[in-house]
């Protein structure tokens, strides 16, 4: 795994969209659904951040927002080293940044234009931000492809004469044509098999090697994650609840949501298999969630005032922050923050 030289590359603060919901007197109505309510993180240089938590916790939602997929709410604040806030540019300023910043989707099949050929598919990017035309860019395309474990020769087909596999791997090499530092992967291969996993994995590894990338890898298995990620972020209903390194994760991980989430990841060696508790209930409604600490329904360690208290993730030492009130440096701050809101 490569190392990080520890610079931030991306910053993300007060990240926030609240989709409105339609319906009630002239589909006018003031329930919002709260898909991301809150996000701040930061990405280092040729880092993995992972993304994990359950589907409908907002992690591809935040992916998509930090790119400009979608526009976030107002307030909310990305970086990308000494850049102007992101989410407050057009689109046609935001050109030059998007170049910066790709994407790698879930998934191979819908993602790629059935009617155009690999090689137009990623020969797109080069010609809408001028950095290649005519034999360069076809030189370039080959490039890629190659780079991508794919043979060259086969610039002229069309994506449904490829495996799943091979198409993620296109994906790939569209997200690298305009020589990126940072690829947002949107659950890059929970569309594979796991054979085919495990290929598209040490692909990401080998390029974030050899062209010093920084990926924020969204994904709900944990193993996939731990075993691409330098530092993990946890997100449940549109928050982060925990983030640290791996090692903090997955050895010391102190939100019980966390806990919860690992007790589940199969096992494959029987004497490492414990006592599993199971993480119970539905993830609850994002447009009502519960008051206080939104894990509380769910938690085995929730007491009273978890219900009335909303955590603040808070620094527990050597960069791990947790968002509980089991937790030293996040209860101070989160009973600080509710007794002035009392006031
Ligand atoms: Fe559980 Fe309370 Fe911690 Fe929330 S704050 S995770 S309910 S112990």
């Amino acid at each position: 795994m490569t190392e990080t030289n520890g610079q931030p590359i991306l910053r993300v603060s007060h990240l926030k969209k609240h989709f409105p919901l339609k319906g009630g007197l002239f589909g006018r109505s003031k329930l919002t659904v709260k898909a991301v309510d809150g996000v701040d993180l930061e990405l280092r240089e040729h880092e993995t951040l992972g993304l994990v938590g359950e589907s409908g916790c907002g992690k591809t939602t935040a992916g998509r927002l930090i790119l400009q997929l979608i526009k976030p709410d107002p307030g909310s604040d990305i970086r990308h080293r000494n850049s102007p806030n992101l989410a407050t540019l057009s689109p046609r300023q935001m050109l030059p940044y998007r170049r910066q910043m790709q994407m790698i989707f879930q998934d191979p099949y819908s993602s790629l234009n059935p009617r155009m050929t690999v090689g137009s598919i990623i020969g797109e990017a080069l010609t809408i931000h001028r950095l290649a035309k005519g034999q360069a860019k076809w030189d370039r395309v080959q490039e890629l492809l190659k780079a991508v474990g794919l043979n060259p020769a086969h610039v002229k087909r069309f994506p449904h004469e490829f495996s799943g596999g091979q198409r993620q791997r296109i994906g790939v090499a569209r997200a690298l044509a305009v020589e990126p530092e940072i690829i947002i992967c949107d659950e890059p291969v929970s569309a594979l098999d796991v054979s085919i996993q495990a290929q598209i994995i040490n692909l990401l590894q080998e390029l974030q090697n050899r062209f010093g990338l920084s990926f924020i890898f969204v994904a709900h298995d944990l193993a996939v994650v731990g075993h691409i990620s330098h530092r993990v972020a946890v997100m449940y209903l549109g928050r982060i609840v925990e983030l640290g390194s791996k090692e903090q994760i997955f050895e010391d991980p102190k939100h019980p949501y966390t806990r919860l989430l690992l007790q589940a990841v199969p096992q494959p060696d029987p004497s490492k298999r414990g006592k599993r508790k199971l993480l119970e209930g539905d993830v609850p409604s994002p447009v009502n969630p519960p008051s206080g600490c939104h894990f509380h329904p769910r938690c085995p360690e929730a007491k009273p005032e978890c219900a009335q208290i909303d955590p603040v993730l808070a620094d527990e030492g050597a960069g791990h922050q947790v968002a509980c009130l089991l937790c030293q440096a996040s209860r101070e701050k989160s009973e600080a923050r509710f007794a002035g809101a009392e006031s």
